[in-house]
């Protein structure tokens, strides 16, 4: 790979002659090269602003910032930057790249000689206060229905700030921080087959994405199933599904246009699409390609299923029990019991799959025999399939982090310490090296609880944070100096929260 310019092997670059008139749109994605092309809303951004005549639409990532990768372009030529932050440990980046670009930090020292800067994504959708002192349009909700008013409205008053404010404000899914808190509802797609999905996708010879070389199509969003701990299954409600002749479609167009013998499959949830099964049959037997569900619910599973799983070449079943105790299933809102969880592990190892299992701890009412019992699960899987070999089974565990407009969101965050107890105790009593455990690191939970929770006031923390450099020596030195307090991330809360002027409900 060529290290310093890793999209020279790229494919599917769009290229415009920009003249007179036409609206230069830099789409900032504050991570690396690799991971921009591994985003299915990266690559939905850039084909649906460049599906328009007279938007020219060029990314920036870490390995080209503060330049485009399409022509060299600075951020501050653009008319408009638009951020995707996908999570809130990325907003330091954020704010890293803005800087660096020479361009001020606030949105109230920017005046009309620089881009409109306007960030989007999940976490920024739950609650856009933390970045609300930075950017001038927030965008609350889904990315298609908000792009053409944006457009439009940046094509008239691209070079006058205050008029563009006041044409996008009251407008469904734009937040405009400068005008203090007011309501805004989320902007969501109705209907799945009429929203714009990508055919052709970022191809490079040199890189290959996260999730291997595949053809990305969404098959629906949302998700029903309402775990009390989920921010997805709260704010992307309700579940819409692509219709199976317009995936059918968009597979066979896709794969054709990116040269692609795999099609990877984005949902909440696989096999909670109405038409799930008639999906991978059509791929695996009837186009004879490789398929890959990256993630379903352990109990939408069955023999049947598992067969076609394996037979699309998937390698490795990811489940999320997130517990094993009935009881803490009960404050989840999701669980399964522990029976079912070992009996669909056996019979998975069995059939040469790997196992990822995604499993929460910290969560209120907690007890040493709850958080026993994965380990136990473990072993015991392994003694009944004999399996030997290295890695055969991967445990993700993460602390629950209280998210907005979950019905989770009063709770605080359990003690950093103990939570280091019990993930000790769980990596303690794994059979290695079958079975290896990455953990999320308890202070890094800290900080993104308290980035989830915050309000404005941790702007400061944020800017101070970004400049001492990230990481986690920067943000103890950026609390210190900004005097900022973090007591709200352990405490539980009632409403009003800072976040209780989105309306995320359709
Ligand atoms: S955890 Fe999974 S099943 Fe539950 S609401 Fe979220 S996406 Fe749906």
């Amino acid at each position: 790979m060529r290290r310093n310019k890793p999209w020279i092997g790229e494919k599917n670059t769009v290229y415009k002659k920009v003249t007179r008139g036409y609206l230069r749109i830099g789409l900032v994605y504050p991570s690396t090269y690799q991971v921009s092309i591994s985003s299915l809303a990266v690559n939905l951004l850039y084909y649906l602003l460049n599906s328009f005549e007279e938007v020219y639409a060029e990314r920036i990532v870490f390995e080209s910032s503060p330049k485009s990768i399409e022509t060299g372009s600075h951020m501050r030529e653009f008319d408009a930057l638009l951020f995707s932050a996908h999570f809130e440990l990325v907003y330091p980046d954020i704010l890293k790249m803005i800087r660096e670009a020479g361009i001020p930090l606030y949105a109230r020292d920017r005046g009309n000689e620089y881009p409109i800067l306007v960030v989007g994504g999940p976490a920024v959708s739950a609650n856009p206060e933390p970045l609300a002192d930075f950017f001038d349009v927030i965008v609350v909700g889904e990315a298609e229905p908000v792009i053409p008013k944006l457009v439009e409205s940046l094509l008239e008053y691209h070079d006058d700030k205050r008029k563009l404010l006041e044409e996008l404000f009251g407008e469904e899914g734009f937040y405009i921080p400068v005008y203090g808190k007011h309501v805004v509802r989320k902007a969501w797609v109705r209907d799945l087959d009429d929203a714009f999905h990508p055919i052709e996708e970022i191809q490079n010879i040199d890189v290959e994405p996260i999730y291997g070389r595949g053809y990305m199509v969404e098959v629906s969003r949302g998700c029903f199933r309402r775990c009390r701990f989920c921010l997805e299954g709260h704010v992307m409600l309700p579940k819409r599904d692509r219709s199976f002749p317009k995936v059918k479609r968009l597979v066979e167009e896709g794969l054709e246009a990116n040269s692609l013998k795999r099609v990877i499959f984005y949902s909440l949830s696989f096999f909670d699409h109405r038409d799930a099964d008639r999906i991978l049959e059509y791929v695996v037997e009837d186009l004879g390609v490789e398929a890959s569900i990256p993630s379903l619910r352990p109990d939408t599973l069955n023999d049947y299923r598992l067969e076609l799983i394996v037979r699309a070449g998937q390698k490795t079943l990811t489940i999320a029990p997130e517990t094993l105790s009935p009881r803490i299933a009960r404050v989840l809102g999701k669980g399964f019991t522990y029976d079912y969880i070992r009996e669909l592990s056996v019979k998975a190892l069995s059939m040469g799959l790997k196992i990822k299992y995604y499993f929460i701890i910290g969560v209120p009412g907690e007890k040493r025999e709850d958080i026993e019992a994965i380990p136990r699960l473990v072993n015991q899987v392994v003694k009944e399939t004999g399996i030997r070999a290295s890695e055969s089974i991967r445990l993700s565990v993460n602390p629950l982090i209280p998210k907005p407009h979950t019905p989770l969101q009063t709770i605080g965050l359990e003690d950093p310490g103990i939570l280091r107890e019990k993930m000790k105790l769980i990596e303690k009593g794994l059979p290695k090296p079958v079975a290896v455990m990455d953990s999320y690191p308890p202070k890094w939970a800290v900080i993104q609880a308290a980035i989830a929770l915050a309000d404005r006031s941790i702007s400061k923390t944020l800017a101070e944070w970004s400049m001492l450099g990230g990481g986690l020596g920067a943000w103890r030195r950026a609390v210190k100096r900004t005097n900022y307090s973090l007591d709200y991330v352990f405490r539980s809360r009632t409403p009003p929260y800072p976040w209780s002027h989105i309306v995320v409900s359709p």
